[in-house]
């Protein structure tokens, strides 16, 4: 097995150094002193590219903005009709965030280039830092690696708060909308790896650096009503009272059962609303929330199916009417089973679990792996900590990261080099 051969001497701790250093750096660049925000299209986001030029400079890459203010980097290969690797993740931010969601993996992809500076690669490669993945400024998220796979046209009407269109923001950002078609990435593309810190317990949990995404997980979100009777609490006795509340109560103890029982569901209310509100008023209606996720549509929507016939059964139980309402849906993104499988044998070459996990958030990832083969490397995330600013990452898991990237890069390099 070539895959256990030892990477060459290089000096990994010096070089997840300077990739923290340079996330430290990029933090530095906000729109609101003394906290991290960086929405998209703000001007500070053109000081976190230039600190990115710097680096990507000396080592020979290319950088540009495109005309939806992604910050790319190209290493051209010599290789005659060489396809190309995307790597990439998000540079924007939500407000008071940490320094990594995002940022850490645009870095890592830089860091990778640089341990492999001298290597030869039969492939292009394409950074990408994001310019938009939270939704933050727009409410629509994704912005970037739309404009990257062509997708980006219809939005450029959507407007901010304050009723700022996203083609204006191109323009004030300094860009040219005109050239909104170029940001479209027109190459033969082999794969898109992104890199990205686990915002969750799970590899903290298990003592893990990293983890190998196999899916992201699709979601339905819903506004869910209970609607009984509103009554004075202390005249109307126990047999006579239609309280929404009880009703949504045990529905929200149905929603915990079944997600406990069904492997790999997440189910959760995060909102709940009795109204009127009094203390001595029976509820007489509850507006609540239900937000579900799995790796395979048909758990997911098979579970929500489930959910709102025992919802219904409540309602008629307790003399409650129901109703619901689709507020959003996405599909499940599985990533590239071979990308994958590939980059598993990275992780056990340098002595990482590599059992797959599910991403329960969403990630560009998820729009990218709509035209080109995807995967994803989680890097663990301590206290399961982010969009926080004590969101943190671990010197030692970044420098297993750099390994395992690199390890990766080469493995496909002998895979393109055999096509
Ligand atoms: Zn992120």
């Amino acid at each position: 097995m070539t895959t256990s051969q030892p990477l060459n001497e290089l000096d990994w701790t010096d070089l997840a150094g300077r990739t923290l250093a340079c996330c430290a750096d990029i933090a530095a660049c906000t729109e609101e002193p003394g906290q991290i925000t960086r929405t998209f299209l703000c001007a500070p986001m053109h000081d976190a590219h230039a600190r990115l030029d710097r680096w990507a400079a000396s080592l020979g890459l290319q950088t540009h903005e495109d005309a939806a203010g992604n910050w790319r980097a190209t290493r051209r290969s010599d290789r005659p009709n060489a396809r190309t690797l995307v790597i990439g993740s998000h540079l924007d931010s939500v407000p008071n965030a940490g320094a990594y969601d995002g940022v850490l993996g645009v870095v890592l992809g830089v860091a990778l280039l640089d341990a492999l500076k001298d290597t030869r690669l039969p492939y292009h490669v394409e950074l990408v830092g994001f310019s938009e993945e939270e939704g933050v400024r727009f409410s629509v998220p994704f912005i970037g690696s739309r404009a990257l796979i062509g997708n980006a046209g219809e939005l450029m009407t959507v407007t901010d708060a304050q009723g700022k269109s996203v083609a204006q923001a191109i323009t004030e950002y300094g860009l040219d909308v005109a050239q909104l078609a170029d940001a479209q990435l027109k190459a033969d593309v082999l794969g898109y790896l992104e890199m990205h810190i686990e915002q969750g317990p799970v590899l903290e949990a298990e003592d893990r650096s990293l983890g190998l995404v196999n899916a992201i997980a699709g979601q339905s979100r819903l506004n869910l009503t209970f609607t009984g009777k509103a009554n004075h609490a202390g005249t109307t006795p126990m047999y006579l009272r239609r309280d929404a509340l009880t009703g949504a109560s045990a529905f929200v103890l149905a929603v915990e059962n079944l997600a406990k029982s069904t492997p790999g569901l997440v189910a959760t209310v995060g909102s709940l609303k009795p109204l009127p509100g009094a203390g001595n008023v029976i509820p007489g209606e509850v507006q609540l929330t239900l937000d579900i996720r799995h790796a395979r549509d048909e758990v997911r929507l098979g579970a929500l199916d489930q959910l709102l016939t025992i919802a219904g059964q409540i309602a008629e139980e307790r003399g409650l009417t129901f109703a619901h309402e689709l507020r959003m849906e996405e599909h499940a993104t599985p990533m590239d089973p071979a990308l994958t499988a590939l980059l598993g044998e990275a992780l056990a070459a340098e002595g990482q679990v590599a059992t797959p996990m599910v991403s329960g958030a969403g990630h560009d990832a998820m729009l990218v792996g709509q035209v080109w083969p995807a995967t994803m490397l989680f890097l663990r995330s301590p206290g399961g900590l982010s969009h926080h600013p004590d969101e943190a990452v671990r010197e030692e898991d970044v420098e297993a990261a750099l390994r395992v990237g690199t390890r990766f890069l080469k493995l496909l390099a002998a895979q393109e080099e055999a096509r």
